[in-house]
């Protein structure tokens, strides 16, 4: 299975592709993750992506096509179903995934966006902390205590993504409406397409993506 999980910053598309890729024993690719790592290894791909990360800009896009094309070619050699957690997120990237996977003849199988308020998604990116320990993403609503730990580890090394900042998550809202949402549109077209309501348990949002899911 071959899966595009869309949605703005704080949908929970993170949350959503990780608890999938469990129950449906695929492997996920997050490029969001996959820069984090190389900008904490200062690598030289880290270092160039921190200057658009940082900033709420789109690391451009033949950067991040190369990065699709080597996971890609190594999941498909290895014959596991993925699930593609924030790629694409321009057109043209969405277009050189589909070029690929039609030549080796692998189509898509869904794309699934999670929908959800802005309002919200402001809400939950302003009090989102990420774990250092297992990537674990709590939420601190009230702000963050002294003594709190990571609800999934229990670890203390929990700190705030330097693009998690008001500032920077109404920049990565415009980029999102700019470049990302077209892709909706894209993803219509093709009959890809299935919307998810990102509100309320993430267990029930896990739920409403796996009864579609089923029913493909
Ligand atoms: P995410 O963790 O998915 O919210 O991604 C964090 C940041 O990484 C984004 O705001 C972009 O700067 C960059 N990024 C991740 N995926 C892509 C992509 N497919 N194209 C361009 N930039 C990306």
């Amino acid at each position: 299975m071959r899966l595009v999980f869309l949605g703005a910053p704080g949908s929970g598309k993170g949350t959503q592709a990780d608890i999938l890729k469990e129950r449906l024993s695929l492997t996920k690719l997050s490029t969001g993750d996959l820069l984090r790592a190389e900008t904490e290894k200062q690598s030289p791909l880290g270092k160039k992506a921190a200057e658009y990360m940082n900033q709420g800009k789109l690391v451009p896009d033949d950067i991040m096509i190369d990065i699709l094309k080597k996971k890609v070619t190594e999941f498909e050699k290895e014959g596991i179903g993925y699930i593609l957690d924030g790629f694409p997120r321009t057109l043209p990237q969405a277009r050189a995934l589909d070029a690929m996977l039609e030549k080796i003849e692998a189509p898509l199988d869904a794309a699934i966006l999670i929908d959800v308020p802005e309002e919200e998604l402001l809400r939950r990116l302003t009090s989102r902390w990420t774990c250092r320990n297992c990537g674990a993403t709590p939420s601190f609503p009230g702000g963050k205590p002294d003594d709190a730990i990571c609800p999934n580890c229990g670890s203390k090394d929990l700190y705030q993504r330097e693009d998690d900042t008001r500032e920077t998550i109404l920049k990565r809202f415009d980029v999102y409406r700019k470049n990302t949402y077209p892709l909706i549109d894209y993803y219509e077209k093709n009959g890809l397409l299935h919307r998810i309501s990102g509100e309320g348990e993430i267990e029930e949002i896990t739920q409403r993506i796996e009864t579609v899911l089923k029913k493909m």
